[in-house]
């Protein structure tokens, strides 16, 4: 039987690749120099497109493909594929949720622990040796009895604050509405925890409905005193106004993963004190980046099984 093609958008790890190789026929669209002509020269054959959550799907790929069955993306975020697109084409989306929860939920636990310990401006102080010329380390801050407001209280979210529990911390949380039998504090507005909150934790998905959440007025009400980790997507975050916010010590801290123009980080940032910069590594492990490999080959091969997908994002 012949092999579908597929259209892998941007590269995938090399494990996944040669899988996802051994199966399909593959075209790799990264590496075509005219995406237009080379997207034209393969439309017809093209049957599933195998993405991530950062190189997506665009709604001009999505309709150039004609005979497109499925997309499967590497990554629980689906801000960056065209869904309505997708869904109106009758095109299935398949994302990586669960798998990937735990390490991200640890990677925001992570930030905001390293950030209220100052805990890489620590390693610095060794490596420079100015423990030894200048003495002990200013004192940092604890988080027992803090007051944590998250952003999004879905997968990852619930988690992050179910980890938190373990610190003495008070969980609080915004989202777009109540959720049953939640027992940590609802706001309704962000402006508001944040007011209420010591360390602003953004967890909720990209996409138009969160663009610039935390924005001057979020970043005002956190306070000089506050810490803003991000997690989700730099989209959720008013880059600018925290670069403002930090020169102006409007607030205290950021622990950030993810940026709005990655990989590109604002000099201001990089050259803060106050900052921890990750490259978009929440869930960045072998196991997990596996794990989520491995859901991206499952869904299209139950595809092209004709059985049902593993997980389904758009309802069709
Ligand atoms: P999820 O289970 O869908 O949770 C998202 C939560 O955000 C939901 O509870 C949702 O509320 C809430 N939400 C939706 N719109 C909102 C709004 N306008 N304001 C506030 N909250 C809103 O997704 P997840 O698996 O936890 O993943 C969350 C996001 O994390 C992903 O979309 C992705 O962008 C990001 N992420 C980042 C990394 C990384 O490496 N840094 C890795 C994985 C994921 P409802 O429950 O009421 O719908």
């Amino acid at each position: 039987m012949r092999k579908p093609a597929v259209l892998v958008v941007g590269q995938l790890p090399p494990k996944i690749m040669q899988a996802l190789e051994d199966a399909y026929v593959l075209h790799r669209y990264w590496t075509f120099e005219d995406k237009k002509k080379g997207l034209a020269a393969v439309a017809d054959s093209i049957r599933g497109i195998a993405t991530t959550g950062h190189y997506g799907a665009s709604r001009e790929m999505i309709f150039a493909l004609r005979n497109l069955e499925i997309i499967s993306s590497f990554g629980v975020g689906t801000d960056a594929i065209d869904i309505p697109a997708a869904t109106e084409r009758g095109v299935p989306v398949t994302n990586t949720p669960d798998v990937l929860t735990d390490d991200v939920a640890n990677t925001a636990v992570m930030m905001l622990l390293a950030v209220s310990r100052d805990l890489v401006q620590a390693d610095r102080y060794v490596r420079a040796g100015k423990w030894v010329s200048d003495g002990n380390m200013p004192l940092t801050r604890a988080v027992r009895g803090k007051t944590v407001g998250i952003i999004g209280l879905g997968r990852i979210g619930a988690d992050i604050a179910r980890k938190l529990d373990v610190f003495g911390v008070t969980v609080v949380w915004h989202g777009p509405r109540p959720k049953p039998g939640v027992s940590y504090r609802y706001y309704e507005d962000v402006v508001q925890m944040a007011a209420d909150a010591d360390y602003l934790v953004v967890a909720c998905p990209g996409g138009e409905s969160t663009h610039h959440i935390v924005n001057a007025d979020v970043l005002k009400a956190l306070g000089p005193e506050g810490s803003l980790i991000n997690i989700s997507r730099g989209s959720c975050v008013d880059e600018d106004a925290v670069v403002a916010a930090m020169a102006a010590g409007t607030i205290g801290w950021a622990g950030l993963d993810v940026f709005a123009n990655e990989p590109q980080v604002p000099a201001a940032l990089i050259d803060s004190e106050r900052t921890l910069l990750l490259p978009h590594v929440g869930s960045a492990t072998e196991e997990t980046r596996a794990a989520m490999g491995n859901l991206v080959i499952e869904n299209l091969a139950l595809h092209f099984a004709g059985k049902p997908l593993a997980t389904q994002v758009n309802a069709l």
